[in-house]
């Protein structure tokens, strides 16, 4: 039987070769952090979600290897059966005092967590109001429920329905998918705080104003956010200070927070406790390991005691986005670590990007080329990401580095 099958994924892969789709992996040979080494070559990494450098840190380490001595390596059971530690106890806590929340329920991954949050919650009732580029994880995770689904335009807030330029599709603004979805017994407005392809920000203000308007929950994944969005870090709700106007927070501890993995749903207690008994992939799945979870508190125990990770990570993304807009580079603006450098105003821009980042690895700076589909047909970049993990100096390497590699190729 497979040969048919093999057959057919073989013309399938060719396929993904031949449009320049097939994802090639990078091996790195050493920790994650500021300097790598890839092919036996030290290079500067500038694609990590790494944001405040806590991936190696040593104390989250100690922190690590602490847990595994003093509760071992992992707990074979899922949560309710006999897979819940003090520690797992304890996360939670952490997690929702540092959201400001009311409690946080744990999951393997974020991609868990929006995998998780939507179906117990939301029936064919209810209505779910999305952002048209939120995550594969919140896509998914709505495809799991069997609410009445609208797509509201990418960030677009206004009552309106009309052509989509980009696409020639009719699209909506959120105010308009609110008023369709009027009759539904609950709505829930789901955004991204913020996205990981431009580094825009949700406009958590309008969005927590509509809500009220309508009368609609709002639930906002902070995966790139949590830990250093906001003056103390606490994430996007946070910048715009609206911390008591959302009811569900999703999260990951696979970014800033650490960056090995697990995620959470945070919230009102209710919905968390009713998660704890009817979320499928919390019912149905591992616990988190003993080593992450006490790795994880460290974590959040440090960011809760200093802001200075954050206000580094700020001040590093304040000289790279200045510094590179001089060089008269195209980046999208904004306060973001996500910096993406624009390649749209040239007609070989996806052949661009890609050389642009492979003479970048060549002179020791490594950057990864986003192309279609990834990104929309036309809007190739290159995608760098600050992290707090970055001395001056290695940002002052970048800057130059890439100012070189753009001349060469003609960008600037
Ligand atoms: C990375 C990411 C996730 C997935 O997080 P994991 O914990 O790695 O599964 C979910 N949502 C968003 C917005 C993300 O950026």
């Amino acid at each position: 039987m497979y040969g048919k099958m093999q057959d057919f994924l073989k013309n399938e892969i060719e396929s993904l070769h031949n449009q320049k789709l097939y994802k090639h992996e990078r091996i790195i040979e050493s920790p994650q952090g500021a300097e790598i080494i890839v092919n036996n070559q030290k290079v500067l990494n500038f694609c990590a979600n790494n944001y405040l450098g806590l991936s190696s840190h040593p104390d989250l380490i100690k922190a690590a290897h602490d847990e595994i001595d003093n509760r071992g390596y992992g707990l074979s059971s899922v949560r309710f059966i006999c897979g819940t530690q003090d520690i797992h106890k304890v996360l939670e806590k952490k997690t929702s005092d540092f959201l400001g929340t009311e409690d946080t329920i744990l999951f393997s991954s974020c991609f868990d967590a929006n995998g998780a949050v939507f179906e117990p919650l939301f029936t064919d009732e209810d209505a779910i109001i999305t952002d048209a580029l939120n995550h594969a994880s919140i896509i998914d995770g709505i495809r799991l429920a069997k609410a009445k689904r609208w797509i509201y335009k990418h960030a677009d807030m206004r009552d309106v329905e009309e052509e989509d330029q980009a696409t020639g599709k009719m699209a909506k603004g959120l105010e308009r998918c609110l008023i369709e979805a009027q009759s539904c017994r609950f709505r829930v407005i789901v955004t991204d705080g913020v996205f990981s392809m431009d580094g825009d920000i949700a406009k958590l203000d309008e969005i927590t104003a509509l809500a009220e308007k309508y009368n609609a929950l709002v639930l906002i994944d902070e995966s790139h956010s949590s830990g250093f969005m906001g003056k103390t870090g606490r994430g996007t709700h946070e910048l715009y200070n609206v911390m008591d106007k959302i009811d569900i927070i999703t999260t990951t501890y696979g970014k800033a927070l650490g960056g090995a993995s697990g995620g959470c749903v945070s919230g009102k207690k209710e919905i968390i406790e009713f998660l704890r008994n009817k979320a499928r992939p919390y019912l149905f799945s591992n616990t988190v390991s003993p080593s992450v979870v006490g790795a994880t508190i460290k974590c959040l125990d440090l960011l809760s005691s200093t802001t200075e990770l954050r206000d580094k990570l700020e001040k590093n993304t304040k000289l790279f986005r200045e510094s590179m807009t001089s060089a008269g580079f195209d980046i999208i603006p904004g306060i973001h670590p996500i910096t993406p450098i624009m390649f749209s105003k040239f007609e070989n821009s996806s052949q661009l990007a890609v050389d642009f980042a492979s003479r970048s690895l060549e002179e020791g700076i490594y950057v990864i080329a986003f192309s279609f589909p990834v990104v929309p047909r036309g809007k190739d970049r290159i995608r760098v990401q600050i992290s707090a993990a970055h001395e001056t100096e290695h940002i002052e390497k970048a800057v130059s580095v890439f100012t070189k590699v753009g001349k060469e190729l003609g960008v600037i």
